[in-house]
Protein backbone atom coordinates (compact mmCIF):
# COMPACT_ATOMS: atom_id res chain seq x y z
CA UNK A 1 0.00 0.00 0.00
CA UNK A 2 1.38 3.29 -1.32
CA UNK A 3 -1.46 5.57 -0.28
CA UNK A 4 -1.89 7.26 3.00
CA UNK A 5 -4.68 6.27 5.25
CA UNK A 6 -7.03 8.97 6.02
CA UNK A 7 -7.86 7.59 9.95
CA UNK A 8 -11.67 8.92 10.10
CA UNK A 9 -11.91 7.94 13.50
CA UNK A 10 -9.46 9.49 14.95
CA UNK A 11 -10.65 13.00 13.26
CA UNK A 12 -14.10 11.69 14.33
CA UNK A 13 -12.58 11.44 17.94
CA UNK A 14 -11.09 14.55 18.17
CA UNK A 15 -14.04 16.38 16.74
CA UNK A 16 -15.95 14.85 19.14
CA UNK A 17 -14.06 16.55 22.09
CA UNK A 18 -13.99 19.79 20.28
CA UNK A 19 -17.73 19.38 20.17
CA UNK A 20 -18.00 18.50 23.90
CA UNK A 21 -15.97 21.14 25.10
CA UNK A 22 -18.33 23.67 23.04
CA UNK A 23 -21.19 22.10 24.45
CA UNK A 24 -20.28 22.44 28.20
CA UNK A 25 -19.51 26.46 27.54
CA UNK A 26 -23.92 26.67 26.33
CA UNK A 27 -26.25 27.46 29.40
CA UNK A 28 -28.79 24.40 27.89
CA UNK A 29 -27.80 21.09 27.35
CA UNK A 30 -28.31 20.47 23.53
CA UNK A 31 -31.32 18.55 23.11
CA UNK A 32 -31.37 15.91 19.83
CA UNK A 33 -34.43 13.62 19.40
CA UNK A 34 -34.42 10.41 17.19
CA UNK A 35 -37.65 9.14 15.97
CA UNK A 36 -37.58 5.21 14.97
CA UNK A 37 -40.24 3.57 13.39
CA UNK A 38 -40.44 -0.58 13.22
CA UNK A 39 -37.52 -3.10 14.05
CA UNK A 40 -35.11 -2.60 11.80
CA UNK A 41 -32.53 -4.03 13.40
CA UNK A 42 -29.46 -2.02 11.13
CA UNK A 43 -31.57 1.70 11.87
CA UNK A 44 -32.15 0.60 15.46
CA UNK A 45 -28.11 -0.20 16.01
CA UNK A 46 -27.71 3.40 14.32
CA UNK A 47 -29.94 5.12 16.83
CA UNK A 48 -28.48 3.78 19.45
CA UNK A 49 -24.68 4.77 18.64
CA UNK A 50 -26.17 8.39 17.40
CA UNK A 51 -28.16 8.35 21.73
CA UNK A 52 -24.97 7.30 23.29
CA UNK A 53 -22.59 9.89 20.70
CA UNK A 54 -25.07 12.46 22.16
CA UNK A 55 -24.59 11.67 25.72
CA UNK A 56 -20.74 11.29 25.84
CA UNK A 57 -20.76 15.08 24.11
CA UNK A 58 -23.11 16.46 27.16
CA UNK A 59 -26.09 16.91 24.96
CA UNK A 60 -29.65 15.22 25.98
CA UNK A 61 -30.62 12.36 23.42
CA UNK A 62 -34.54 11.99 23.46
CA UNK A 63 -35.48 8.78 21.68
CA UNK A 64 -39.02 8.32 20.45
CA UNK A 65 -39.99 4.80 18.91
CA UNK A 66 -43.28 4.02 17.13
CA UNK A 67 -44.34 0.47 15.95
CA UNK A 68 -43.86 -0.44 11.92
CA UNK A 69 -47.01 -0.43 11.54
CA UNK A 70 -47.86 3.38 12.62
CA UNK A 71 -49.71 5.75 10.83
CA UNK A 72 -47.99 8.37 8.86
CA UNK A 73 -50.41 11.08 10.83
CA UNK A 74 -48.93 9.67 14.00
CA UNK A 75 -45.45 10.59 13.21
CA UNK A 76 -46.59 13.48 11.45
CA UNK A 77 -48.25 14.48 14.79
CA UNK A 78 -44.73 13.72 16.99
CA UNK A 79 -42.84 15.06 14.32
CA UNK A 80 -45.17 18.67 15.12
CA UNK A 81 -44.62 18.52 18.87
CA UNK A 82 -40.75 18.18 18.52
CA UNK A 83 -41.06 21.16 16.72
CA UNK A 84 -43.04 23.18 18.96
CA UNK A 85 -39.88 21.89 22.27
CA UNK A 86 -38.20 24.11 22.98
CA UNK A 87 -35.78 22.03 24.69
CA UNK A 88 -34.95 19.94 21.02
CA UNK A 89 -32.72 21.62 19.05
CA UNK A 90 -32.30 18.86 16.64
CA UNK A 91 -35.26 16.29 15.54
CA UNK A 92 -33.77 13.10 13.10
CA UNK A 93 -36.08 10.73 11.15
CA UNK A 94 -34.01 7.35 11.39
CA UNK A 95 -34.29 6.49 7.20
CA UNK A 96 -35.77 3.96 6.02
CA UNK A 97 -39.29 4.52 6.79
CA UNK A 98 -41.88 1.17 6.46
CA UNK A 99 -43.94 1.60 3.12
CA UNK A 100 -46.97 2.86 4.70
CA UNK A 101 -45.28 5.80 5.25
CA UNK A 102 -44.31 8.75 2.53
CA UNK A 103 -40.04 10.12 3.60
CA UNK A 104 -40.79 12.70 1.66
CA UNK A 105 -43.65 14.43 3.35
CA UNK A 106 -42.20 13.32 7.10
CA UNK A 107 -39.21 15.17 5.92
CA UNK A 108 -40.66 18.43 4.73
CA UNK A 109 -42.57 18.36 7.95
CA UNK A 110 -39.52 19.40 10.04
CA UNK A 111 -38.86 22.12 10.98
CA UNK A 112 -35.47 23.15 9.10
CA UNK A 113 -34.47 25.33 11.73
CA UNK A 114 -34.32 21.60 13.66
CA UNK A 115 -33.68 19.74 10.38
CA UNK A 116 -29.80 18.64 11.88
CA UNK A 117 -29.90 15.43 8.66
CA UNK A 118 -29.75 18.33 6.46
CA UNK A 119 -32.73 16.90 3.98
CA UNK A 120 -35.08 19.36 4.20
CA UNK A 121 -35.52 20.78 0.67
CA UNK A 122 -35.11 24.17 2.18
CA UNK A 123 -31.80 23.40 3.82
CA UNK A 124 -30.77 21.36 0.24
CA UNK A 125 -31.90 24.83 -1.41
CA UNK A 126 -29.52 26.53 1.16
CA UNK A 127 -26.43 24.53 0.14
CA UNK A 128 -27.36 25.09 -3.53
CA UNK A 129 -27.39 28.68 -2.88
CA UNK A 130 -24.34 29.07 -0.06
CA UNK A 131 -26.51 30.01 2.73
CA UNK A 132 -25.99 29.13 6.29
CA UNK A 133 -28.55 26.04 6.95
CA UNK A 134 -27.68 22.50 7.76
CA UNK A 135 -25.93 20.09 5.55
CA UNK A 136 -26.11 16.65 5.09
CA UNK A 137 -23.55 14.31 7.50
CA UNK A 138 -21.87 12.16 5.80
CA UNK A 139 -20.83 14.62 2.86
CA UNK A 140 -19.71 17.37 5.15
CA UNK A 141 -17.94 14.36 7.01
CA UNK A 142 -16.21 13.61 3.34
CA UNK A 143 -15.28 17.01 2.90
CA UNK A 144 -13.52 17.51 6.31
CA UNK A 145 -11.25 14.24 5.36
CA UNK A 146 -10.71 15.84 2.42
CA UNK A 147 -9.60 19.24 3.63
CA UNK A 148 -7.16 17.39 6.13
CA UNK A 149 -5.33 15.95 2.83
CA UNK A 150 -6.03 18.96 0.36
CA UNK A 151 -4.92 22.73 1.78
CA UNK A 152 -6.95 24.11 -1.05
CA UNK A 153 -9.78 21.98 -3.22
CA UNK A 154 -9.70 25.03 -5.87
CA UNK A 155 -9.12 23.81 -9.27
CA UNK A 156 -9.03 20.24 -8.28
CA UNK A 157 -11.05 17.72 -10.85
CA UNK A 158 -13.58 15.97 -8.42
CA UNK A 159 -16.06 12.78 -9.45
CA UNK A 160 -18.58 12.37 -6.73
CA UNK A 161 -19.88 8.46 -8.24
CA UNK A 162 -23.44 8.43 -6.54
CA UNK A 163 -26.51 11.26 -7.07
CA UNK A 164 -28.80 10.16 -3.80
CA UNK A 165 -29.85 13.89 -2.11
CA UNK A 166 -28.12 12.31 1.13
CA UNK A 167 -24.98 12.15 -0.26
CA UNK A 168 -23.89 12.32 -3.88
CA UNK A 169 -25.84 15.68 -4.42
CA UNK A 170 -25.01 17.59 -1.40
CA UNK A 171 -21.15 16.25 -1.85
CA UNK A 172 -21.49 17.77 -5.20
CA UNK A 173 -22.52 21.49 -3.78
CA UNK A 174 -20.15 20.79 -1.45
CA UNK A 175 -16.87 20.54 -3.55
CA UNK A 176 -18.74 23.12 -6.22
CA UNK A 177 -18.16 25.28 -3.33
CA UNK A 178 -14.80 24.84 -2.72
CA UNK A 179 -14.31 25.93 -6.04
CA UNK A 180 -13.12 22.55 -7.13
CA UNK A 181 -14.46 21.21 -11.09
CA UNK A 182 -17.00 18.40 -10.07
CA UNK A 183 -18.40 15.76 -12.33
CA UNK A 184 -21.26 13.33 -11.03
CA UNK A 185 -21.86 10.34 -12.30
CA UNK A 186 -24.57 7.52 -11.52
CA UNK A 187 -25.58 4.73 -13.15
CA UNK A 188 -26.15 5.84 -16.78
CA UNK A 189 -22.63 7.01 -16.81
CA UNK A 190 -20.83 6.05 -19.49
CA UNK A 191 -16.95 4.70 -18.87
CA UNK A 192 -17.60 5.66 -16.12
CA UNK A 193 -13.63 3.82 -15.07
CA UNK A 194 -12.23 6.48 -18.09
CA UNK A 195 -14.32 9.67 -16.16
CA UNK A 196 -12.76 8.23 -12.55
CA UNK A 197 -9.39 8.07 -14.06
CA UNK A 198 -9.39 12.35 -14.67
CA UNK A 199 -10.03 12.60 -10.62
CA UNK A 200 -7.72 14.08 -8.19
CA UNK A 201 -10.81 13.55 -5.84
CA UNK A 202 -12.69 10.39 -6.13
CA UNK A 203 -15.82 9.89 -3.81
CA UNK A 204 -17.73 6.77 -4.06
CA UNK A 205 -21.33 6.75 -2.78
CA UNK A 206 -22.97 3.87 -4.60
CA UNK A 207 -23.49 0.93 -2.53
CA UNK A 208 -22.12 -1.72 -4.63
CA UNK A 209 -19.36 -3.64 -3.08
CA UNK A 210 -15.49 -2.92 -4.18
CA UNK A 211 -16.82 -1.41 -7.69
CA UNK A 212 -13.96 1.01 -7.75
CA UNK A 213 -10.96 -0.74 -8.60
CA UNK A 214 -7.21 0.10 -9.01
CA UNK A 215 -6.77 0.50 -12.74
CA UNK A 216 -9.71 3.49 -12.54
CA UNK A 217 -7.94 5.84 -9.92
CA UNK A 218 -5.34 8.52 -11.28
CA UNK A 219 -1.61 7.87 -9.63
CA UNK A 220 -1.88 9.87 -6.51
CA UNK A 221 -5.55 10.70 -6.43
CA UNK A 222 -7.83 11.20 -3.51
CA UNK A 223 -10.11 8.46 -2.71
CA UNK A 224 -12.99 8.75 -0.18
CA UNK A 225 -14.97 5.22 0.44
CA UNK A 226 -18.64 5.94 1.51
CA UNK A 227 -19.73 2.56 0.91
CA UNK A 228 -21.21 0.70 3.51
CA UNK A 229 -21.93 -3.06 2.39
CA UNK A 230 -22.13 -6.23 4.06
CA UNK A 231 -20.69 -9.28 2.11
CA UNK A 232 -20.06 -12.84 3.94
CA UNK A 233 -20.77 -11.02 7.34
CA UNK A 234 -17.64 -8.09 6.95
CA UNK A 235 -17.89 -4.93 6.40
CA UNK A 236 -16.48 -3.51 2.73
CA UNK A 237 -16.79 -0.07 1.11
CA UNK A 238 -17.49 0.96 -2.88
CA UNK A 239 -13.93 0.69 -3.35
CA UNK A 240 -11.57 -2.40 -3.64
CA UNK A 241 -9.18 -1.12 -1.08
CA UNK A 242 -5.59 -3.32 -1.23
CA UNK A 243 -5.92 -2.28 -5.53
CA UNK A 244 -6.96 1.48 -4.89
CA UNK A 245 -4.58 1.99 -2.56
CA UNK A 246 -1.71 0.60 -3.78
CA UNK A 247 -2.45 3.44 -6.53
CA UNK A 248 -4.22 6.45 -4.83
CA UNK A 249 -2.00 8.94 -2.43
CA UNK A 250 -4.83 8.66 0.70
CA UNK A 251 -7.81 6.59 1.17
CA UNK A 252 -10.43 6.25 3.42
CA UNK A 253 -10.64 2.54 5.00
CA UNK A 254 -14.16 0.89 5.59
CA UNK A 255 -14.94 0.26 8.45
CA UNK A 256 -12.55 3.72 10.26
CA UNK A 257 -13.17 6.12 7.59
CA UNK A 258 -16.38 8.38 6.64
CA UNK A 259 -18.81 6.40 9.17
CA UNK A 260 -17.60 7.68 12.20
CA UNK A 261 -17.47 11.43 10.80
CA UNK A 262 -21.25 11.12 10.11
CA UNK A 263 -22.37 10.82 13.65
CA UNK A 264 -19.53 13.63 14.75
CA UNK A 265 -21.09 15.77 12.12
CA UNK A 266 -24.31 14.83 13.55
CA UNK A 267 -23.39 16.39 16.68
CA UNK A 268 -21.71 19.42 15.04
CA UNK A 269 -25.04 19.95 13.34
CA UNK A 270 -27.02 19.76 16.74
CA UNK A 271 -24.18 22.07 18.59
CA UNK A 272 -24.97 24.57 16.04
CA UNK A 273 -29.10 24.48 16.08
CA UNK A 274 -28.32 25.02 19.81
CA UNK A 275 -26.02 27.98 19.44
CA UNK A 276 -28.07 29.08 17.01
CA UNK A 277 -31.50 29.11 19.06
CA UNK A 278 -29.50 30.09 21.93
CA UNK A 279 -28.31 33.30 20.18
CA UNK A 280 -31.90 34.32 19.03
CA UNK A 281 -33.19 33.54 22.60
CA UNK A 282 -30.15 35.85 24.14
P1 LIG B 1 -28.51 5.39 -3.10
O1 LIG B 1 -28.88 3.97 -3.40
O2 LIG B 1 -29.56 6.36 -2.74
O3 LIG B 1 -27.71 5.99 -4.35
C1 LIG B 1 -26.75 5.23 -5.03
C2 LIG B 1 -26.25 5.99 -6.22
O4 LIG B 1 -25.31 5.17 -6.89
C3 LIG B 1 -27.35 6.35 -7.23
O5 LIG B 1 -27.21 7.69 -7.65
C4 LIG B 1 -27.11 5.36 -8.37
O6 LIG B 1 -27.40 5.88 -9.66
C5 LIG B 1 -25.62 5.16 -8.27
N1 LIG B 1 -25.23 3.89 -8.88
C6 LIG B 1 -25.79 2.66 -8.68
N2 LIG B 1 -25.18 1.75 -9.44
C7 LIG B 1 -24.22 2.38 -10.13
C8 LIG B 1 -23.27 1.98 -11.10
N3 LIG B 1 -23.17 0.70 -11.50
N4 LIG B 1 -22.44 2.90 -11.61
C9 LIG B 1 -22.52 4.20 -11.22
N5 LIG B 1 -23.41 4.65 -10.31
C10 LIG B 1 -24.25 3.75 -9.78
O7 LIG B 1 -27.39 5.30 -1.95
P2 LIG B 1 -26.88 6.38 -0.88
O8 LIG B 1 -26.35 7.57 -1.57
O9 LIG B 1 -27.87 6.53 0.19
O10 LIG B 1 -25.66 5.54 -0.26
C11 LIG B 1 -24.56 5.13 -1.03
C12 LIG B 1 -23.67 4.22 -0.20
O11 LIG B 1 -23.19 4.97 0.92
C13 LIG B 1 -24.36 3.01 0.40
O12 LIG B 1 -23.42 1.95 0.49
C14 LIG B 1 -24.70 3.46 1.81
O13 LIG B 1 -24.79 2.38 2.72
C15 LIG B 1 -23.52 4.31 2.13
N6 LIG B 1 -23.76 5.34 3.14
C16 LIG B 1 -22.82 5.48 4.10
C17 LIG B 1 -22.96 6.43 5.07
C18 LIG B 1 -21.86 6.56 6.07
O14 LIG B 1 -22.08 7.11 7.12
N7 LIG B 1 -20.64 6.09 5.78
C19 LIG B 1 -24.14 7.28 5.15
C20 LIG B 1 -25.03 7.16 4.01
C21 LIG B 1 -24.84 6.19 3.06
P3 LIG B 1 -28.92 6.26 -10.13
O15 LIG B 1 -29.23 7.56 -9.44
O16 LIG B 1 -28.79 6.38 -11.59
O17 LIG B 1 -29.79 5.12 -9.66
Amino acid sequence: MSATLIDGKARAAALRIEIAGDVARLARAPGLAVVLVGEDPASAVYVRSKGKACREAGMLSFEHRLPAGATQAALLALVGQLNADPAVDGILVQLPLPSQIDADAVIAAIDPDKDVDGFHPVNAGRLATGLAGFVPCTPYGCLMLLKDVHESLAGLDAVVIGRSNIVGKPMAQLLIAESATVTVAHSKTRDLPALCRRADILVAAVGRPEMVRGPWVKPGATVIDVGINRVDGKLVGDVAFDEVAAVAGAITPVPGGVGPMTIACLLRNTLLSAQRRQGAAA
